[in-house]
């Protein structure tokens, strides 16, 4: 089965407090991310220095399980959830990842893709080093303890970053540290929240709700936050450091509720909904999105069009993400399973039917039909983004670009191919409207990427 994976999408979280009992807090906190990766979850205590990880594959529920919580002891404790890559469902790449360096014990949780990892590698090969595991991960736990040396961690992480290209959220722990580094380009986001007694640092401020800790600030890009029994300090970003938030995380990947960097990921889906509405004048009785991400974006269009919202769909809470299914054959599979059409509310109608995003065309597809079967009259649908036309490199999973039917077909063709009356997509004008600036990657939707991405990261 050829790969069409390219990269990882993932949740990090990490906490700092008095008690030796930051594990459960993490356990909730992995509750809270769990959207954003759900083939394996792991934790790694951190008791004076010693790390103690456990990951298994499945979600943080499943995982965590019995009293094994009860065996991470430590006042500080990391967290992952994710979201694997084709061939790499191995518990090897599940994460933390920990090791032993010269300063202690380590433990490391990644989320994004570095566009450099092959050659990185390569050097640290050439040195002698080994690797377990293909993830980036390893290579930048490798990095950090070879130029950590015996002195110092933070020396280490600034000389990795230096090296490092793409996209790259850390939490580490050691010794009596919890360090949080975001990407100079802060291509995905990281968030500091405050507990009664400690710190919190999550991929995403949602988390902070289930922990009852307060929001503090975003990370900024190329910052490194360290949280010892001093509390918090940083090491500034250096100046060419430049935001460039992906913008699929609004559009798609985070949830809801949560902010990031100052904008309301709910606020956002809805204000494009609005500015779908605002592109050209559809005559419909109902306004429906595809459950969950389209929702925000279908009540918004509902209030700036005057149709009605109302529900047409009904998710099966219990499966995880369609796209989170390995492969093709999987993910149809589970489009079925997953969404099932109220016929009652469907049958003899004109339906407005919005979704976040059409990658490869197989939900909307498969969605239209069941739509069309319940007795649906008008089916037009629109994406509350633009096209997607081209790959992901920095963390995204987007197929590659010959999967991607925007690049196989026209709005035309793919509105016929996919049975629709009409087709719509939010302009790219009305995305950058929505975001309130130009400070996000949009590579997905217009090919410019904020770095150069070699052509080893490409195939
Ligand atoms: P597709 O069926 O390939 O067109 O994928 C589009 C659907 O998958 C939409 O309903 C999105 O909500 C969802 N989606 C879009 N991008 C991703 C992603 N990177 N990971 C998981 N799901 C996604």
């Amino acid at each position: 089965m050829p790969d069409d994976k390219l990269h990882e999408e993932c949740g990090v979280i990490g906490v700092y407090r008095d008690e030796n009992d930051a594990a459960p807090l993490i356990y909730y906190g992995l509750y809270a991310l769990q959207h954003r990766g759900q083939e394996s979850a792991g934790i790694a205590s951190n008791l004076n220095g010693a790390i103690n990880p456990y990951k298994d594959l499945g979600l943080a529920g499943e995982v965590f399980r019995g009293d094994i919580l009860s065996k991470l002891n430590g006042n500080i404790a990391i967290g992952h959830v994710r979201y694997s890559t084709a061939g790499e469902h191995d518990l090897r790449s599940a994460q933390p990842l920990t090791a032993r360096c010269r300063l202690g014990d380590i433990s490391l949780a990644h989320n994004g893709n570095l566009v450099n990892a092959e050659s990185l590698k390569e050097i640290l090969t050439d040195q002698g080093m080994i690797f377990q595991t293909t993830s980036d991960s390893e290579a930048i736990l490798n990095l950090i303890c070879q130029y950590g040396g015996a002195h110092s961690i933070e020396a280490g992480i600034k000389n990795a970053m230096h090296l490092m290209k793409g996209a790259y959220v850390l939490v580490i722990t050691i010794g009596n540290k919890l360090i949080g580094v975001r990407d100079p380009y802060g291509l995905h986001p990281l968030c500091i929240g405050k507990l009664k007694d400690g710190w919190v640092l999550s991929s995403e401020s949602c988390a902070f709700e289930a922990l009852d800790a307060e929001f503090v600030r975003d990370v900024l890009p190329g910052e490194i936050i360290i949280i010892d029994e001093n509390g918090l300090h940083n090491i500034e970003p250096s100046g060419w450091c430049k935001k460039n938030l992906c913008v699929f995380e609004l559009v798609y990947f985070a949830r809801p509720d949560s902010i990031l960097d100052g904008v309301s990921v709910y606020d956002f889906r809805r204000t494009c909904g609005m500015l779908l509405a605002s592109q050209n004048k559809i005559d419909a009785d109902l306004v429906m999105a595809i459950p969950d991400s389209g929702i925000p974006a279908a009540i918004g269009y509902a209030e700036a069009s005057g149709i009605p919202y109302g529900e047409g769909l009904i998710k099966n809470k219990y499966m995880g993400r369609t796209f989170i299914q390995p492969t093709q054959e999987m993910r149809e599979n589970a489009v079925r399973i997953k969404l099932s059409v109220i016929r009652k509310n469907i049958e003899g109608r004109r339906v407005i039917v919005i979704d976040d995003s059409i990658v490869r065309g197989t939900t909307i597809k498969r969605i239209v039909k069941n739509l069309r079967e319940a007795g649906a009259v008008e089916i037009h649908v629109c994406s509350a983004s633009p096209a997607v036309k081209f790959p992901c490199y920095f963390g995204i999973d987007t197929p590659y670009r010959d999967r991607l039917i925007a690049v196989q077909k026209s709005q035309a063709e793919i509105c016929e191919y996919i049975d629709a009356d009409s087709l719509t997509y939010l302009s790219e004008e009305n995305l950058l409207k929505a975001c309130g600036g130009d400070l996000y990657c949009k590579a997905c939707f217009d090919g410019n990427y904020p770095m150069e991405v070699p052509l080893s990261a490409k195939s």
